[in-house]
């Protein structure tokens, strides 16, 4: 354990130099978990805090990219880095992958159609599972999200299958959030049903070149007229958000995407919505974090004979659940952030 520290220096540093190896290895580390992923995240917001970047944390630009298996997403992913590269603007990918953690088989096609750019040092693409993150995937995709930053990428693009509510919520917490629909088949009323609708703040009618995509675009258009109608007047103007159309396998209509992209984030950055997405992501995700906190104290040692108690007491009617867990609260309430150094002296000693 004692020459884990220096190694963990070493791939701090290259994180912040870009070296690819590292920003592999930290993200490897990170979604590990553990007092080396601690350490590391503390490390790389330190650097992001007061390092090169002018002491702006979060100076990637992060857009989520959705929409249902086949939509043409991953395709999209890949020429949207083609449109991104060509501005000179270095780009992280981060898949989400709804299969089994560490499988690879669902995403396995989609690398290999973007290995056109493995040999470029300013493209990073990494895949992540959506199970298996004690923490929840929000935090786990949210510490990547900060490797990356520390690492300089100009433009994060993160993409998830819109089918479980975490995927979604993670493409909806980015700055700019990209909703991918296929014509026909009444994808936008699926959209719609899905909740699809609120979260989008672009949508791309992509497989423009088979039939039904203008009538989609249109039915688009006006559903979002109406839930913006809809929407309570804030006190902050509304962003309307386009709907486009494109091919994504031969590269047309892209480069409005890549613009449409920008201009949402300059809207955002113009009328508060940047500072209020990045403070709700943080939220959500320190949420996160102490939610898994919780369990894995609960789940602890020298924990278990009174939870196992009060677990009982819920089982057989004699205590109120909300009761039970404000009893647990109060005996874990203060010792959840010193979790491990616990962890570590709990093992087998019951109090
Ligand atoms: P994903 O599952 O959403 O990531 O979709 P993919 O990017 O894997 O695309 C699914 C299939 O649709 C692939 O065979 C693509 O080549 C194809 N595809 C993607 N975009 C277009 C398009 O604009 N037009 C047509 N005709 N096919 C496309």
């Amino acid at each position: 354990m004692t020459q884990v520290r220096p190694a963990l220096a070493s791939i701090v540093d290259g994180v912040r130099e870009r070296r690819i190896r590292d920003v592999a290895r930290a993200i490897t580390i990170v979604e590990n978990g553990g007092p080396d992923a601690e350490a590391l995240m503390a490390a790389v917001t330190a650097g992001t805090q007061s390092g090169e970047h002018g002491g702006t944390s979060h100076r990637a630009q992060t857009i989520g990219l959705t929409g249902s298996p086949g939509v043409g997403k991953s395709t999209m992913t890949a020429a949207l880095i083609a449109a991104f590269r060509e501005q000179g603007r270095s780009v992280a990918v981060l898949a989400v992958d709804p299969s089994s953690p560490f499988s690879g088989g669902a995403l396995l096609g989609d690398r290999i159609r973007m290995q056109s750019h493995s040999a470029d040092a300013d493209v990073f693409i990494r895949s992540m599972a959506s199970r298996g993150h004690l923490g929840g995937l929000a935090a786990a995709a949210g510490q990547v999200l900060r490797v990356f930053d520390a690492a300089g990428f100009d433009v994060v693009l993160i993409e998830t299958v819109g089918v479980g509510q975490s995927e979604v919520e993670i493409a909806a917490a980015a700055d700019t959030t990209v909703v991918l629909v296929a014509p026909g088949m009444g994808d936008g009323i699926q959209a719609a049903k899905a909740g699809i609708l609120e979260i989008g703040d672009i949508f791309v009618v992509n497989k423009a070149d088979r039939e039904g995509a203008s009538s989609t675009a249109r039915e688009l258009r006006q559903m979002i007229a109406l839930s913006v109608e809809d929407s309570p007047a804030g006190e902050h103007e509304q962003w309307q958000p386009p709907v486009l159309t494109s091919v994504a396998s031969t590269g047309e209509g892209v480069p409005e995407v890549a613009e449409a992209i920008d201009g949402h984030q300059r809207w955002a950055a113009g009328h508060g919505e940047l500072v209020r997405r990045r403070r709700q992501r943080a939220r959500e995700e320190i949420a996160a974090t102490l939610t898994g906190m919780v369990r894995r104290r609960l789940a602890s040692a020298d924990l278990a004979t009174r939870v196992d108690q009060v677990a009982d007491n819920v089982a057989q009617g004699r205590m109120d659940v909300h009761h039970a867990a404000g009893e647990l609260w109060s005996v874990i309430g203060g010792h959840v952030a010193g979790e491990d150094q616990d962890a570590d002296q709990d093992a087998g000693e019951p109090s």
